[in-house]
């Protein structure tokens, strides 16, 4: 039975029994060494800091190395793993002493560490078997004349003479709400030994350091506290405390037989067999609460991106309007994109009139000469876009095959007459060519495709598959004959309704892809060769869909110019952290459906780090019976959002965004609604988190060990058979430093740790950190974004009262000035 109250016994008989033990002896002064100490972690504090919803910067500086302590007897890292690193070695074993409530390993102190939140009570009365524990074979702890007792744990909810520590029949250590108890078992009878008043100092819901120095001889114990933050203080000294009973041959963490659990977490315990002095118990705090990066040094991580800065304003006329300078002018405009000109005059004009750089465009549907440049469906037939119909009735606007010469030089001709005329960059409208064809209007069957994918398949098929996939005669393959010869299709209608089926459609696309992506490439070359210098391209794609097999030539272009409507914020996020890992930047195109939602997507463009097209000579789509008016956004509509973005520039400029987490996407085997549902957890939480992209199927998109143990948190949404033997292989080389997570781990304990701040008030106030990636400034600036509207008229909802506790040591480093 427990007791707690306090039994005055006779000291000089308990320990006659125990002086003749010469072993005990020896033991006892060969561990009497002193402690080594490197160094102790600095203090820190959590820091309130009360903010304006607005830009804000704080001030921050760097981290300390960390102390190290002598090896004790028991050391439980409980890093996924239950040895006992310390000298009496083995290994402990997760207990579950009722169905449902066995202890996991979760996000420790520390890397990981044990939860027992699944515990259905914290301590209690009753005499049933209750939560898990962990079970560690100790025997060498019996018996031993000076002991220090260490552990960190969290509470989680009520917690009355709970076990942290249990060495049955002679000590344990429990928590009874912010009280601490030390107690001995002698001759069978139990006396504890409590923080009393002031001194009680268990932080529910948080970290706690705790350590007990216990003098069996002397019958003395010194208890002390700390925290992540706080250095380890004496919470209380106790006398008198009763020899314990021999035989002891299990620690157990967590519980005491099955009916004392401990809800929450712990983690690093450690047991020795010697007094620690006050500054070897402080340095064993230091040394066990884990160094973790700063969010600066996740900022340095960030991919470098040129061509434009974070406070641009990006303008776009589709063809050389009369009104359109006065336009850009009032959305104070220092870039104009994907204009269809290549009229010397009217480029010059811009740039003397501020503009720094000036995109011309070229797309699928240029006229050429020799009918031979576009594509043909089954039956030979030219196709035209099913919104593109009603462009041009009399003259269709037929769509350009990429694998056809007479088109590459078309495209070639048309944008270097732009660069020559003063363009700098070049946009690619409708850049997916064949693909898209493919997809709407069963192309693309001209002669050079059909030789193009023979090519194909005698570089990508062994004889076996050849085979298999019923080909004759690979030399001689033409697959309009195939298909007529072998599935009996010679329609367009017959080929598109049954081409689901049919045993070479992947080839046939992934040759598709291929053969866009040595366009791109060809074209580049020639751009460049032409220019004498690198010509940025862009091509209008949004990576909201960033598998390969969509976006496939997302290394190939500078950057993204892409149309969209107004999705919502998650995939918005997506989109962005997607450009973020590629090093590119996302421009948005809106098609302004709503002035709120418009309004809504240009203010998250910007506060992500990516760039918003003002919405003016907007497509807002078409089809075969008519084209819809173009959309000219007003300055009084949008004109605030871009001042507010002028206005900052240097609050915007030379800043990143930092990551702790990241989360690994697989673009080949790309599961939306997990990351969908990942990104929205890190999100509501406050985490701030990147993407690392794997991916090959169209290009090399490897994971290395060092990109991933840049993150002090990883969460793997795919199985790791997934993943190719090197991308699982960094993987695991990552999980020995960072810790690694399935979506299913993003519990509230695994996510608090991970968290910036805290945030009281209405939902959908978003904080978006970022900082300097040089160092030149210790600041962080966090980015406000309030999505919250008005059901009715989407109009925004002014946010008032809130709170924000911004959790600077955790997140950027303890040292703050
Ligand atoms: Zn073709």
């Amino acid at each position: 039975m427990e007791v707690t109250s306090k039994l005055q016994l006779g000291r000089a008989n308990s320990l006659a029994g125990r002086i003749g033990n010469a072993w005990w002896q020896e033991r006892h002064c060969l561990r009497r060494m002193p402690l080594r100490q490197r160094g102790s972690g600095p203090p820190a504090v959590w820091r309130f800091c009360a903010v304006k919803l607005s830009l804000l910067t704080v001030c921050l500086a760097a981290t300390a190395p960390w102390a190290e302590t002598m090896k004790p007897l028991v050391d439980l890292n409980l890093n996924r793993s239950l040895q006992n690193a310390g000298t009496l070695g083995g290994v402990g074993e997760l207990k579950e002493y009722a169905p449902g409530e066995g202890p996991a390993f979760c996000r420790g102190v520390s890397k990981w560490g044990v939860s027992f939140a699944a515990s259905s009570r914290g301590g209690g009365s009753l005499m049933t078997q209750a939560g898990g524990g962990v079970e560690v074979p100790a025997p060498g702890l019996d018996g031993v004349t000076q002991l220090t007792l260490a552990l960190w744990f969290q509470p989680l909810g009520e917690n009355s003479v709970a076990r942290l520590l249990f060495f049955s029949p002679g000590w344990d250590l429990f928590v009874s709400g912010r009280q601490v108890t030390f107690k001995t078992k002698h001759a069978g009878v139990d006396t504890g030994f409590s923080v009393q008043g002031d001194a009680k100092a268990v932080v529910e819901g948080a970290w706690n350091f705790l350590a007990v120095t216990y003098d069996v001889a002397a019958g003395t114990a010194t208890c002390y506290h700390g925290g992540p933050d706080q250095p380890a203080r004496v919470v209380a000294e106790w006398t008198g405390v009763p020899l314990p009973d021999m035989g002891g041959m299990v620690l157990t963490v967590g519980n005491l037989g099955g009916i004392r659990p401990f809800r929450g977490l712990v983690d690093e315990v450690r047991v020795y067999d010697q007094l620690l002095t006050a500054d070897a118990v402080e340095a064993l705090r230091s040394s066990t609460v884990q160094a973790r990066p700063s969010l600066r040094d996740y900022a340095a991580h960030a991919v470098p991106r040129s061509l434009f800065s974070h406070a641009d304003a990006c303008f776009s006329t589709r063809f050389k309007r009369p009104e359109a300078p006065e336009a850009w002018k009032s959305f104070d405009t220092n870039r104009l994109v994907w204009v269809y000109t290549n009229d010397a005059d009217y480029i010059a004009n811009a740039k003397a009139a501020g503009i720094e750089s000036f995109q011309s465009a070229i797309n699928s549907i240029m006229r050429v000469d020799d009918e031979a440049a576009y594509c043909r469906n089954l039956e030979g037939e030219r196709v035209v876009a099913p919104w593109m119909v009603a462009f041009d009735k009399k003259n269709p606007v037929y769509w350009g095959c990429n694998n056809q010469p007479a088109y590459l030089d078309k495209c070639v001709e048309s944008a270097c007459k732009a660069l020559d005329a003063g363009a700098d960059w070049i946009q690619f409208d409708d850049w997916s060519m064949i693909v898209s064809a493919y997809g709407w209007g069963g192309a693309c069957f001209c002669d050079r495709c059909l030789a193009g994918f023979r090519e194909y398949l005698q570089q990508n098929l062994s004889a076996e598959q050849t085979k298999e996939l019923g080909i004759d005669d690979l030399a001689a393959f033409d697959y309009k004959a195939h298909l007529a010869a072998k599935h009996q299709l010679t329609t367009d209608k017959d080929y598109r309704a049954q081409r689901g089926k049919l045993p070479l459609e992947a080839h046939f696309q992934q040759f598709q892809r291929q053969s866009v992506r040595e366009f791109f490439q060809e074209l580049r070359k020639r751009l460049e060769a032409h220019a004498g210098r690198r010509v940025p391209l862009s091509v209008n794609s949004t990576l909201m869909h960033p598998e390969q097999r969509n976006n496939f030539c997302a290394d190939i272009v500078d950057f993204l110019l892409g149309e969209t409507w107004q999705p919502d914020f998650t995939k918005t996020v997506i989109c962005t952290k997607v450009a973020d890992a590629l090093g590119k930047w996302q421009v948005f195109s809106p098609i302004p459906r709503d002035l709120q939602d418009t309004r809504r997507a240009t203010a998250a463009a910007y506060a992500l780090g990516h760039l918003p097209l003002v919405p003016w000579d907007i497509y807002m789509g078409s089809d075969a019976t008519g084209i819809q008016p173009r959309y000219f956004g007003k300055p009084e509509e949008y004109g605030d959002l871009y001042r507010f973005v002028k206005d900052n520039a240097e609050l915007l400029n030379g800043y990143e965004t930092p990551a702790s987490v990241g989360v690994v996407v697989n673009t080949d085997k790309y599961d939306a609604g997990a990351i969908a549902a990942v990104c929205s957890r890190l999100l509501e939480n406050h985490v701030p988190f990147a993407f690392a992209l794997a991916g090959h199927s169209s290009y090399d998109s490897s994971l290395t060990a060092e990109q991933l143990k840049g993150f002090d948190t990883v969460i793997r949404v795919n199985p790791p058979d997934d993943f190719t033997p090197a991308d699982r292989a960094a993987l695991e080389a990552a999980a020995e430093e960072a810790i690694v997570l399935s979506p299913r781990e993003l519990t509230p304990a695994s996510l608090e740790p991970l968290s910036l701040l805290r945030y009281w008030g209405p939902n959908d106030l978003v904080f978006l950190p970022r900082m300097q990636t040089d160092g030149t400034t210790n600041r962080l600036l966090l980015h406000v974004l309030n999505l919250n509207q008005n059901p009715t008229d989407k109009s925004p909802v002014p946010v008032k009262w809130t709170s924000l506790l911004l959790r600077l040591p955790a997140m950027l480093g303890p040292d703050l000035t």
